[in-house]
């Protein structure tokens, strides 16, 4: 498919599933908070009821529950690849967020592969945006199911720059990979070329594995960590646990933006910082 039709098959697909009802948007509104001149845009949860009723759905669901399959197919977008498909997001906070999923299961907790690599790039080279990975429950993942996940930018609204974009471009040499100064716990940083092929992608991933410190070894992954991933970077971040305080951080907590689900948890981040929430859930410098 190409890239043209994706996007148009995303935004139809969009369209009718809001209208069936099959697509169920979280309601928010947004805020700002700015720590050591980073700006984050914070989703605040504006129907605490809705929310508190979808997380008794949620959990009322079987353990092996498995929303992808069979996926429902109000919500099915395109066929990526032999292996991958795109599903929107049921539950989406951003418009047009997709989920790209395995056709057959793989565990979520599985190191992904060359194949996940063509199926993000195809992706990529579609809509411009950050795809992301929650690399397991403790990295934010909801769903045991393998599957990254697609935001189009812009992630902030006209005059707001996001601020990881903002961080790697006032990295000293952002054309090599090299740690990102504002991030004060550990991670590793890649630029990207256009030139590079799925078992580039893979390799370079697998080189930003153990610069983070992660055991990259057989087909489990050994630790929980978040990957972002745009046409220019890529960025892994080692988790050590999926919350703080209450407030649950997954990959686009790292790229700047966070969601809060009540009043409490919007004063407790006013109180610690949103950099210093991502230090608590990364892993400290060693
Ligand atoms: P994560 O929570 O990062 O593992 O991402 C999984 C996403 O799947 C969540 O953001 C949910 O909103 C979404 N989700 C849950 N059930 C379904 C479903 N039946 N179809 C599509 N997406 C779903």
């Amino acid at each position: 498919m190409s890239g043209l039709n994706l996007w148009q098959s995303l935004v139809s697909c969009s369209t009718n599933a809001l209208k069936s009802g099959a697509l169920q948007p979280i309601s928010t509104h947004h805020e700002f908070l700015t720590e050591a001149g980073l700006t984050f845009l914070v989703h605040v949860s504006d129907n605490l009821q809705r929310k508190t009723a979808l997380d008794t759905l949620l959990r009322s669901r079987a353990p092996d529950f498995n929303p992808f399959l069979p996926y429902e197919e109000a919500l099915f977008v395109a066929d990526l690849s032999p292996t991958h498909l795109c599903l929107l997001n049921k539950f989406n906070v951003v418009e047009h967020h997709s989920l790209i999923v395995t056709r057959a299961f793989e565990a979520q907790e599985t190191w992904l592969t060359v194949a996940d690599f063509a199926a993000i790039a195809h992706a990529l080279s579609a809509i411009e945006g950050l795809a992301f990975y929650n690399g397991g429950r403790d990295a934010g993942a909801s769903q045991r199911h393998k599957h990254l996940q697609l935001v189009p930018y812009p992630l902030l609204p006209p005059g707001y720059d996001l601020p990881l974009e903002v961080a790697i471009t006032a990295m000293p040499d952002p054309h090599a990979p090299n740690p990102i100064p504002a991030f004060r716990f550990r991670h590793a940083f890649a630029p990207l070329t256009p030139t590079m092929t799925p078992a580039d992608l893979h390799r370079c991933y697998g080189e930003l594995l153990s610069t983070a410190g992660l055991h990259y070894q057989g087909e489990q992954q050994t630790a929980p960590y978040n990957l972002l991933m745009t046409r220019a970077w890529m960025v892994i971040v080692p988790r050590s646990r999926d919350r703080y305080q209450g407030i649950s951080v997954n990959s686009l907590g790292f790229a700047g933006t966070l969601f809060v689900a009540t009043p409490e948890q919007r004063a407790t981040l006013t109180t610690l910082g949103p950099l210093s929430l991502l230090e608590q859930v990364a892993i400290p410098l060693p």
